[in-house]
């Protein structure tokens, strides 16, 4: 077994199926070969059945003429003995003389035949008169010995013929002096009447010693019977058997007593009665009926002769126990189709669990969300799945038969290659980043294993496999939306994996300046929604065509975010001029094959004219810078500063904290009251939130709300400042005076707002009239549909609305009237630097244009009776500011209304 196992590398496993399979098998087939054997079988024999009667029938033909002849040589005998010369001087005078005569012709004669056991005269009285037995020699019977056969039948039936006539016995036995002879000696006897002128004188006989005729007939070459063949009378008796062992049986009719057993009377009974074959047991019988005596009479009256013929079936067909009784040869050739089974069994196993095993391979291989790439020993692409498609843009077709190096992004220098090829060799696998390249040019980090796989008997290798993840589109790294702790793993991921490998640029002269872009495309499908486009092909095509030589590298870091390297500018401002200019525009118009494209983008920027062989704290840079715009400044492209990186680096902190600010209770709010000037009244207080951290201390709302924002966690925040404004409500004593929540656009945005707000209303019993929405021109330009319908809902709950900061947006006036709005709050920047003789002309038309649309206006931030009392002279009567009270606590409200007053 251990010699099969390593030739054909099976386990017990393999071996048992292999096992079971084979048992299966044979089973079948055996269950099938004996069906079929069966059937065959059945086939066989009657086919052999039909030609042993056939046989047997012109067999038994030939025995009955041959009998008959016999008789008739016989009849012919006795007629000439009849007719000789002593005979008829006898039958004319029976005196010595003749008798003697008759007596020397009888012995004459029986000489010649020694088939004839007797011949005699027996006379009219039924007396023996002469009589020459044939034993050994022929013997003339003394006159003493002669017997009384008066009652013989064949002496009643001869003596009953008209002369010349013939009768034939039937098989008898020779009796003597009334005892039948022993051994038995089977005869027929055939006589005929004797006249003398009309009147009888006796009777002349012949005895046929049967044995004669039936062993010259039976062992005759023409009687082929292969078998068993017996003879019976038609009372089932035996005749003649072939088996010499089986003794004579004849029924001697008038002699019951003497007659001898059949074998088989019932064969015989069921033969003789209705039908002429029979099987029975394992032996065929088959029975023909013969007349012997028909050549002498017409009609027999000694009744017909049966052939029976006994054959072997096992011996002729096959035996149908083909499962049970085998012998030497049957039992060899059966092994022999087992073992070709088996084999077969090994075969097909083997080739189904290979199949299997490479369906598997290849369904996993397609399915996964990793790269999979095949290539042979000398590096020809001989397989690649679907992700390594997606991933390439090459088609399974194209690539094929294509060199792996193809995909190399020339950014490795080539012993990071060598030593690549040195550890697969050497430890028959590699794992580690390398950058590849797209097909249309883009290079992408992928984190790559290399695997080795060799033939096992050649121990040659035969082929490579290599997986791979595709490390920019990962989770693991920045989408375009991330946040940023995902830049932090973002710069990890650089310092730590990418600096490895030095990407290998283009060799840098240290006079030259070159910088990196970090540039995420804003997919804007109002303006490109005709054409089945991709984005990308058509913005790689963008860049290299404005970059031209001066492009370094384009790397896809995420879905829609791309790191542009350039090289080669005299100095960094002529590098910004020239980027500048690329992208001087908010938007990209691109001529991509004949088609214009727009492409919106947010570029982040670094240049820098000192030389770096740290490439990656460029991109790091730029990345960052990008990463600042999104998330504090909002606008469209900006240029790296030192100051931008802290941002990030302390945003990422705040972001940290604010997490757990509610749960630990660091949250506060402030309160700052609105004042009327002409009524002399507070009409309300803006809600401002405070948050005390004990790592950071006091943070600015300024600083953590945008993170707050851009984590997604102002939502739980404001509702949890709307909470604890409506906790307060009753202990402030409101009295018409409105209570200014500040709502974020994003939270503004959250579906759930009004019913949550509804609710915690009625939870608190506060009167949504008391209520005051603080929200930015932002949320109202984006979707005006949306932002009214809204606003419609808040109005409906009686809530009031005011527009914060107005005038740092780009929105209009006449825009914003289209709203139902009920406050604008002008924004402390136009105020701020006021010094007397200020015109402040914003300030000046926005009050005038509200007043005439009816809708109030407050200042924010006043700070000085100087801004105050100027704000008045230009129409303004309510203030909120330092001038009349910074924000403060819910405890210390009561004691400002007092000194208000
Ligand atoms: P904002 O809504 O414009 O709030 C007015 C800001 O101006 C407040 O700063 C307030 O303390 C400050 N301020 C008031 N009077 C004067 C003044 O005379 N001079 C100067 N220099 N500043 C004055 P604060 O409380 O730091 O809030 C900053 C910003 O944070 C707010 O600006 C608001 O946009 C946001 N914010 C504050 N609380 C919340 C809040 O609960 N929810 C939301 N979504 N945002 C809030
Ligand atoms: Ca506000
Ligand atoms: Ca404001």
């Amino acid at each position: 077994m251990s010699i099969f196992k390593r030739i054909f590398h099976l386990d017990q496993y393999d071996i048992i199926m292999i096992i079971k399979r084979a048992l299966v098998y044979i089973l079948a087939m055996s269950i099938l070969y004996t069906i079929f054997s069966h059937f065959i079988y059945q086939d066989r024999l009657s086919e052999y059945k039909k030609i042993t009667y056939i046989t047997d029938e012109a067999n038994a033909n030939f025995i009955s003429f041959s009998i008959n002849h016999y008789l008739l040589d016989l009849k012919d005998d006795l007629l000439v003995l009849k007719n000789s010369n002593e005979m008829a001087a006898y039958i004319s005078q029976q005196d010595d003389y003749n008798t003697e005569e008759v007596e020397k012709m009888f012995l004459r004669f029986s000489e010649n035949k020694t088939d004839l056991s007797q011949i005699r005269i027996i006379d009219n009285q039924g007396n023996e008169k002469i009589r020459v037995n044939h034993i050994n020699e022929p013997e003339l019977v003394r006159e003493e010995n002669l017997q009384d056969k008066s009652n013989r039948y064949y002496f009643e039936q001869t003596i009953l013929l008209d002369d010349g006539e013939v009768y034939i016995s039937h098989l008898d036995l020779n009796i003597e002096n009334n005892e039948i002879d022993i051994p038995y000696q089977p005869v027929i006897r055939i006589s005929t009447p004797l006249y003398n002128m009309n009147s009888l004188i006796g009777i002349l006989v012949v005895n046929l010693d049967a044995k004669y005729l039936l062993s010259s007939v039976f062992a005759s070459q023409q009687t082929n019977f292969s078998d068993n063949i017996s003879l019976f009378n038609d009372q089932g008796f035996y005749i003649y058997n072939s088996d010499e062992s089986i003794l004579y049986g004849h029924i001697i009719l008038t002699r019951q007593n003497f007659q001898l057993s059949s074998n088989f009377p019932e064969i015989i009974t069921e033969l003789n009665s209705n039908q002429d074959h029979t099987s029975y047991d394992d032996k065929y019988y088959t029975l023909i009926k013969i007349d012997p005596f028909s050549s002498i009479h017409a009609e027999s009256q000694n009744g017909e002769w049966l052939i029976v013929h006994e054959s072997d079936l096992n011996e002729v067909v096959p035996s149908q126990h083909i499962i049970f009784t085998l012998d030497i040869y049957d039992i060899s050739i059966l092994g022999l189709v087992w073992l070709v089974i088996i084999f077969a069994s090994y075969l097909a196993y083997i080739h189904k669990k290979d199949g299997f095993k490479l369906n598997v391979v290849r369904r996993i291989a397609d399915e996964t969300s990793d790269s999979v790439v095949i290539s042979n020993e000398k590096k020809l692409i001989e397989y690649a799945n679907k992700s390594f498609s997606d991933f390439s843009g090459y088609q399974k077709g194209e690539i094929l038969n294509h060199h792996t190096r193809i995909l190399k992004s020339h950014i490795h220098t080539q012993s990071l290659y060598d030593d690549l090829w040195k550890k697969v060799t050497e430890q028959g696998y590699w794992s580690g980043i390398l950058w590849q390249k797209k097909k249309n040019g883009l290079i992408f980090p992928k984190h790559m294993m290399i695997y080795e796989m060799r033939d096992e008997k050649s121990k040659r290798h035969a082929n490579y496999v290599s997986l791979s993840k595709d490390l920019a589109s990962s989770n693991t790294f920045i989408t375009p939306n991330t946040s940023l702790s995902d830049n932090h793993a973002f710069a990890t991921y650089l310092k730590d994996d990418l600096l490895k490998y030095q990407i290998n640029l283009p060799a840098f002269n240290e006079t030259m300046s070159f910088g990196v872009i970090a540039l995420t495309l804003i997919h804007n499908e109002e303006h490109n929604k005709n054409d089945d486009l991709n984005i990308e092909n058509v913005f790689i095509a963008f860049v290299k065509e404005s970059f031209k030589e001066q492009l370094s590298f384009i790397v896809k870091i995420s879905q829609m975010t791309y790191i542009i390297g350039f090289h080669n500018y005299k100095n960094e401002s002529n590098a910004k001029e020239h980027i500048e200019n690329v992208l001087s525009q908010r938007l990209l118009h691109v001529i991509h094959e004949k088609h214009a494209y727009v492409l919106t983008f947010k570029a982040g920027v670094y240049i820098t004219s000192k030389f770096h062989d740290d490439y990656i704290s460029m991109i790091s840079h730029a990345y960052t810078t990008l990463r600042y715009i999104n998330v504090y400044d909002q606008t469209q492209i900006a240029y790296y500063s030192e100051d931008m990186a802290k941002t990030i680096a302390r945003g990422m902190q705040i972001a940290h904290y604010l997490q757990n600010g509610i749960s630990n209770n660091e949250f506060y709010i402030v309160y700052q009251p609105q004042i009327d000037t002409i009524k002399n009244k507070i009409i309300g207080y803006e809600v401002l939130l405070r948050w005390h951290n004990d790592v950071l201390g006091h943070v600015s709302p300024y600083e953590f709300i945008r993170i707050a924002e851009d984590k997604g966690l102002i939502v739980d925040i404001g509702y949890w400042v709307i909470e604890e404004a409506f906790k307060h409500c009753h202990q402030m004593n409101l009295q018409g005076k409105k209570l200014s929540i500040n709502i974020s656009p994003i939270q503004f945005l959250d579906q759930k707002l009004a019913s949550e707000v509804s609710s915690l209303a009625a939870k608190y019993q506060i009167q949504l009239a008391d209520i005051e929405f603080e929200v930015t021109e932002s949320v109202l330009v984006t979707d005006f549909n949306l932002a009214q319908n809204r606003l419609k809902t808040f109005k409906s709950l009686g809530i009031s609305i005011a527009i914060d900061d107005f005038g740092t947006g780009y929105s209009s006036l006449q825009y914003i009237s289209k709203f139902d709005v009920n406050k604008l709050k002008l924004d402390r920047s136009f105020i701020k630097d006021y010094q007397p003789g200020d015109k402040l002309l914003i300030a000046k038309h926005v009050i005038n244009l509200s007043n005439d649309l009816n809708i109030k206006v407050i200042c924010e931030g006043t700070e000085t009776i100087e801004q105050i009392n100027y704000l008045k002279s230009i129409g303004a009567h309510i203030f909120q500011g330092y001038y009349y009270a910074k924000p403060m606590i819910l405890s210390e409200i009561k004691t400002f209304e007092q000194s208000f007053k």
